[in-house]
């Protein structure tokens, strides 16, 4: 077992972190870059994404980025062929899949066009599968892979309002979690889920929003709030550290206590 000051350790260590320029992306690039690992992010938005370099530079984190719409596997190669070049094929020891959205928003299944129903699984789940996939070779070669999906706890449980295809989605990653733990811990590469609840972001915008809805979730909610991303990062973190070394094919909330409330 690694000595205690190892275990909480990351110095050193390259990240790929999708869909970085804002949100839950962007707090889980500067927590691990705060580790001292160095991070590739991307996102489709140029300007935005420029923008949170220039700030993560003035911080002097070791952060860099490129344009990349995750949905679109061409793209997906390109930006697998730049963590190549840019981390000299080694990915030491994270890929956080983050990059995602609600798509069309809330509606009835009813209401989604097949296009829909595509470009939401392309960029949530699709991109998940095919960049893990890609990356198989260089977290294999780092001996201490680690792999964390941004899921959803409407990844395991339903909302009557309308987001089916949104939690198809994220059930899916959650199995394909399981799935690559177990068929890829002989390479040494862990695989987990974190499941955020509500978290203040322009995603969570709609909801916050609609006042109804917004007040029937909080009540559901048992901390009464919603979260910040930065409280996401700090488990991402701790599932890339040395210290969560024996943790694969967990799926692992945090929802201020959301999906243990019955009432
Ligand atoms: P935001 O909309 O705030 O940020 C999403 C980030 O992903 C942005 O950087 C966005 O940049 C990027 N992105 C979106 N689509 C693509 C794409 N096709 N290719 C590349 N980058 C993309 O969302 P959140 O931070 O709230 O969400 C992050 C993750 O957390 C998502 O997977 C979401 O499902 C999950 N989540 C969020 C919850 C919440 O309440 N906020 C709750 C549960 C889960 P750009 O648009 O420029 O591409």
């Amino acid at each position: 077992m690694a000595d205690r000051e190892e275990r909480w350790s990351m110095q050193g260590a390259t990240a790929l972190v999708t869909g970085g320029s804002k949100g839950i992306g962007r707090a889980i690039v500067e927590e691990l870059a705060r580790f001292g690992v160095a991070v590739h992010t991307c996102s489709r938005n140029e300007e935005e994404l420029n923008t949170m370099l220039n700030q993560c530079k003035s911080m002097n984190l070791h952060v860099t980025g490129s344009v990349c719409d995750v949905s679109n596997h061409s793209q997906r190669e390109e930006l697998m062929d730049k963590i190549h070049t840019i981390f000299n094929g080694k990915l030491d020891i994270l890929q956080v899949n983050n990059a995602g959205g609600i798509g069309p928003g809330w509606k009835p299944v009813t209401q989604y066009t097949s296009e829909e129903y595509s470009n939401l699984m392309a960029t949530n789940f699709d991109s998940s599968f095919h960049l893990s996939q890609l990356a198989h070779p260089f977290l294999k070669e780092s001996g201490r892979g680690s792999v964390v999906f941004i899921s959803s706890i409407a990844g395991s449980a339903s909302y009557p309002q309308g987001a089916a295809v949104y939690s198809s989605t994220k059930g899916a990653m959650n199995q394909l979690a399981r799935a690559l733990a177990c068929e890829w811990a002989g390479d040494m590469i862990r695989v987990n889920c974190v499941a955020p609840g509500f978290v203040n972001t322009i995603l969570a915008k709609p909801v916050t929003q609609n006042e109804e809805f917004h007040k029937q979730i909080m009540s559901r909610i048992p901390l009464r709030r919603f979260g910040e991303p930065e409280e996401v990062a700090s488990m991402v973190a701790f599932l890339c550290l040395p210290a969560a070394a024996f943790i694969t094919g967990a799926v692992i909330n945090v929802d201020g206590g959301h999906t243990a409330n019955l009432s």
